[in-house]
């Protein structure tokens, strides 16, 4: 079976077939996927899905790679991005944007139109439909607060709109992450009217705090560890003694202890090594089970 081939006679899209996971995940790390599919529009996408289950070829939708962890060995899969789904539509405070749209522009596009509730996501490098699968969010607030609907395609190829209830989003999840097969296709948002000054004065502040705060100088994947509650994984992390701990290429951030940056040459496998381990000697020392934020990808 020629997967490649086979793909590329669908007719659904552009087709990568040197698709290297280190070019597209901001850890910068992973190997070969079989291959990477655009699909153009949302009936190419269904046939593209029914193909690989046809033919048991397993695949992973990326958005921007910036929460997921590959390992170095090649991706037996199919990646499929949705860099088509990139519509946007604002019909005042109402925002119709296509899974695919970079976040952080998202952000400050409808920031810039005097519209406040998405200034959070400024500093979050990753898509809509990531953001809605991580229900992503900084300063105490998240997409689960502005998007009210998303339109999914849903396991067996229907598409549905789903309400912000039955989204069921809590802290870094959502019904997307604990239902697999789901693929969220645009999400509606609703802004409130605000000024714009003081919009852009917030976003430019905590522009300048990521910058003293997070080690955004080095690949990495954002905060490694959800926070438990009344605490914080990185004072954990800090308190084991891990801040500056490496493994391979992998390494605790010495600006943020709940950040792993890679410094050179890691591999997925390094970060998943310390990962492990900082879960291990949390939970020895003050028995809390620290959980990951970030998604290991086999
Ligand atoms: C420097 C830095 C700072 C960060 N800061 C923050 C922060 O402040 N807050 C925060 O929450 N996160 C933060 N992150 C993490 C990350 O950016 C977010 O989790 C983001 O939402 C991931 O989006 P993505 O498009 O990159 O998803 P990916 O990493 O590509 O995918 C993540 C998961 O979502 C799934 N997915 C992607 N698109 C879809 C879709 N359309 N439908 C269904 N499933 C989909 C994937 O299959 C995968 O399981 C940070 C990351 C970095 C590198």
């Amino acid at each position: 079976m020629n997967i490649i081939k086979d793909i590329k006679s669908l007719n659904v899209g552009r087709v990568d077939s040197n698709y290297y996971l280190k070019d597209h995940t901001t850890y910068k790390v992973g190997g070969k996927a079989i291959c990477a599919v655009s699909p153009e529009d949302e009936k190419k996408l269904i046939d593209l899905l029914i193909y690989l289950k046809e033919n048991n070829i397993k695949y992973k939708v990326l958005g921007n790679g910036s929460n997921v962890i590959f390992n170095s060995s090649n991706y037996d899969g199919v990646i499929i991005k949705l860099d088509n789904f990139n519509s946007l539509k604002i019909i005042n405070n109402k925002i119709i944007v296509g899974a695919g749209y970079p976040l952080n522009k998202l952000a400050i596009r409808v920031s810039r139109l005097g519209l406040t509730g998405l200034e959070f996501a400024t500093g979050i490098p990753g898509t809509v439909g990531g953001a809605v699968y991580m229900n992503a969010g900084a300063y105490k607030t998240d997409m689960g607060y502005i998007v009210t609907s998303v339109k999914v395609l849903t396991p067996d190829y229907k598409i549905k709109t789903m309400t912000n209830k039955e989204l069921d989003f809590h802290y870094r999840t959502s019904f997307l992450q604990k239902n697999s097969g789901y693929i969220c296709i645009e999400a509606t948002l609703i802004l409130i009217k605000g000024n714009t000054d003081e919009i852009m004065e917030l976003i430019e502040e905590r522009k300048i705090r990521r910058l003293e705060t997070q080690p955004l100088e080095y690949p990495s994947a954002g905060s490694v560890f959800r926070n438990p509650e009344g605490d914080f994984a990185g004072r954990l992390i800090e308190e084991i003694g891990y801040k500056g701990k490496s493994i391979g290429g992998a390494m605790v951030s010495l600006k943020h202890a709940n950040f792993i940056i890679n410094t050179g040459n890691a591999k997925g496998e390094d970060i998943k090594k310390l990962i492990m381990e900082i879960k291990d000697k949390v939970k020895e020392k003050y028995n809390i089970d620290l959980k990951v934020e970030q998604e290991f990808v086999e």
